[in-house]
């Protein structure tokens, strides 16, 4: 065991503990207040001096005092509107109807602990390390901290972070260059026509039948339009129509979600262009008229050659060769991608699925665990990462 690994070892229970302390007290996105402040107390015990950004994320700069670039890792602090259904656990949440079902527990503690570590070893630095835990993942907050200038004074030179993935077993990691998670549109769709009597179609314009050829039509984006290899995935999540059984109504209302796995800088088009054009065709054809919203909130996350050459080095020596692996591509998306496509960046999938541990739960199930025995090997990773980052720029 190295040095760096053996003073990890050392602080298992302090990693588990964290963990546990902030899976007890989740918060949701943009009001994880409590959260935020038990981040600036273990830092600022730790010597760091902490800003805040958009309300309730933290940073810390990790200075060596010698010239070099700057790395930044990150960590998301946000829960998500579910009931805990681990009745067990011993800390099992506390806030009703929150839980800590994507990790993001996991991922502050493993930070928090890579920060000490860090600090302790910043002789073997140069260059500076940016911490930053980050708000509101689950509905796009990283944006809000580029736009506040997180990725400024001092400018990040590369960005690193990851994400404990229950379909990968214990003790593997996954890193993948190029697309790694999609992106994601949300679209909120009225189509409208004219009201009427069931019995007189001709003098009305129905917009259910508009609506359901939209849904149909837009299929062919996937299936006609893009490479086959760039998978997309359109549903329609909700639709609303019509008052009674012989009323033809006035509109009918349609939201859903556009995935995409698609970077193509050459397409001028792009997969929610597409589906906008499919969209008003069908309802200029069905005579109705077409009002599309379209929110965007990820784009999709793209791993730089370099910084995963980078994170194959480092986990080399963490993991070992045989347990790094290709998961490839999830079409799920991820705010991270906000600063990969602004610095060089790599995110990486520490498995954290074990049967006999119930672990395996899908992300975002109400029986979502992690397997904590995978703590400090996150934890090496950050440290070694950025090691390796500094040492070699
Ligand atoms: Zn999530
Ligand atoms: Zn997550």
């Amino acid at each position: 065991m190295d040095p760096v690994q053996k003073r990890i070892h050392e602080l298992m229970s302090e990693i588990i503990d964290l963990r546990r302390d902030f899976h007890m007290f989740p918060e949701l996105g943009f009001a994880e207040f409590d959260t935020a402040k038990k981040i600036e107390q273990y830092l600022r015990n730790l010597g760091y001096s902490t800003t805040r950004m958009a309300d309730t994320g933290v940073v810390a700069l990790l200075d060596s005092g010698r010239p070099g670039p700057c790395l930044m890792l990150r960590a998301d602090m946000d829960a998500l509107p579910i009931t805990e259904a681990n009745n067990d656990l011993p800390y099992k949440s506390k806030n009703d109807g929150v839980m800590h079902a994507c990790g993001h527990d996991a991922h502050m503690a493993m930070l928090l602990v890579a920060a000490k570590v860090l600090e302790e070893n910043q002789d073997m630095l140069t260059g500076k390390i940016k911490f930053v835990f980050q708000p509101n993942e689950e509905v796009a907050g990283a944006i809000e901290l580029v736009e506040q200038g997180v990725l400024e004074n001092p400018e990040v030179d590369g960005v690193m972070g990851l994400h404990v993935w229950s379909q990968i077993p214990s003790g593997r990691v996954s890193i993948s260059p190029g697309v790694v998670m999609g992106g994601l549109d949300v679209f909120k769709i009225k189509v409208k026509g004219k009201g009427g009597h069931t019995g007189y179609p001709h003098e009305a314009i129905d917009p259910v039948i508009a609506a359901a050829n939209i849904i149909q039509s837009v299929q062919a984006v996937q299936t006609r339009e893009m490479d086959a290899q760039n998978p997309i995935v359109i549903m329609f999540g909700k639709l609303a129509a019509g008052e009674k059984s012989n009323i033809i109504p006035e509109e009918v209302y349609m939201e859903g979600t556009i995935r995409f796995l698609h970077d193509d800088p050459d397409d001028s088009q792009g997969p929610t262009k597409r589906f906008i054009r499919i969209c008003e065709s069908v309802c200029q054809a069905f005579q109705c008229i077409c009002e599309i919203k379209i929110e965007h909130e990820n784009i999709p996350l793209v791993n730089d050659e370099n910084m995963v050459d980078l994170a194959k080095k480092t986990a080399m020596d963490v993991f070992g060769r045989s347990d790094i692996i290709d998961a490839g591509r999830y079409i799920a998306s991820e705010d991270f991608s906000e600063y990969s496509a602004r610095v060089p960046g790599v995110f990486i999938f520490l498995g954290c699925g074990n049967k006999e541990k119930n672990t395996d739960i899908p992300l975002h199930n109400p029986k979502f665990n992690v397997d904590e025995d995978i703590l400090i090997k996150g934890v090496e990773f950050h440290v070694k990462g950025a090691l390796e980052f500094l040492k070699e720029k």
